[in-house]
């Protein structure tokens, strides 16, 4: 299980910094992904991971989690002495990333209201699952899978039960019934929990290729894989969020545009990286950011993270 840090640090970070964040989340959202089950259960056959394989052995996946977390000689965290956040970086909200997400909705982009959409967005290509480890970056996921049973969700009905005979449940169940090759049984909880990390470990292409960008040099300069901890996330996901965290992009209502529902964004941890490390990684995010490519931010808090928005067309929004 993680580390947690005291409570009472959460409170003394929490009221030292006010930032409009993307996709925070504070300290009552906890882990209750059992990482080590949940490898092993998802990956049986012993096979080395290789980029593009979602078949990662749990050995694979800890070993990487070791190496990401090697013990550094020189001070790591949210504000380590020696930080160097350029401006591009700075927090500042979130304006580009909602602008941008609006004009995908213009151009025909359907936010993910529930599970069975983001399930839908996968069967067709338009979100892809990140494997759970590679040579360069591995997935902690630092969020809150539930094991309930799947709802659908809409602005009018809100969440509502999914019935067998529903064309939602059916597109769960499809996914459920060979998930990369693999069989769920909708009815386990257990199951569900696990279907629900792997559905929120997805971003779309253009995303995905500049998370590796970024872990690539990285992985160059220092020898150790990147941690993602945050990816895609769908509108009824979103809102639980908002109940358990303040700091959480709040769905006010259809026209709110969270920047994690986009399948454009990721988080990179940092809280395990010294200065050296971190201005390495802010100078790759704001020269893709002065090349149009991103819209990236450094968080601080009780979760920080860098918050990376992708241009999944490659060109950032009309500002009016
Ligand atoms: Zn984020």
């Amino acid at each position: 299980m993680k580390k947690q840090l005291p409570l009472f640090m959460f409170l003394i970070l929490g009221l030292s910094f006010v930032s409009i964040t993307a996709c925070q989340t504070n300290q009552t959202v906890t882990n209750s992904t059992n990482q080590t089950e949940t490898k092993a259960k998802e990956n049986p056959s012993p096979t080395a991971s290789t980029k593009n394989d979602l078949k990662v052995t749990d050995e694979f996946w800890k070993k990487q989690l070791d190496k990401a977390n090697e013990k550094r000689d020189k001070p790591i965290g949210e504000k380590p002495p020696g930080l160097n956040v350029p401006k591009e970086l700075v927090p500042g909200g979130v304006v580009k990333q909602t602008k941008k997400l609006q004009e995908m909705v213009d151009s025909g982009y359907a936010l993910p209201l529930d599970f069975a959409d983001l399930a839908e967005k996968r069967a067709k290509g338009e979100l892809v699952e990140l494997p759970m480890a590679t040579e360069t970056y591995l997935v902690d996921f630092e969020e809150n899978a539930t094991e309930e049973e799947f709802s659908s969700f809409n602005f009018e009905e809100r969440a509502k039960p999914l019935t067998p005979d529903s064309p939602k449940f059916a597109i769960l169940k499809k996914l459920a019934d060979d998930f990369d090759g693999e069989k769920f049984d909708l009815n386990n909880p257990k199951d569900r929990k696990q279907m629900r990390i792997r559905l929120l470990s997805m971003v779309n292409p253009a995303a995905k290729k500049i998370l590796e960008e970024v872990a690539d040099s990285y992985q160059k300069k220092f020898n150790r894989p990147l941690i993602i901890t945050s990816m895609t996330r769908s509108i009824d996901y979103q809102i639980k969020l908002n109940e358990i965290s303040a700091n959480s992009f709040k769905v006010m209502g259809k026209d709110s545009r969270p920047p994690h529902s986009s399948g454009s964004a990721f988080d990179i941890a940092r809280k395990h990286l010294t200065a050296e490390e971190q201005n390495f990684i802010m100078q790759q995010l704001s020269e893709m950011e002065n090349n149009g490519k991103i819209d990236g931010l450094i968080e601080y808090g009780a979760r920080f993270v860098f918050h990376v928005f992708v241009y999944q067309d490659g060109k950032p929004p009309k500002m009016d």
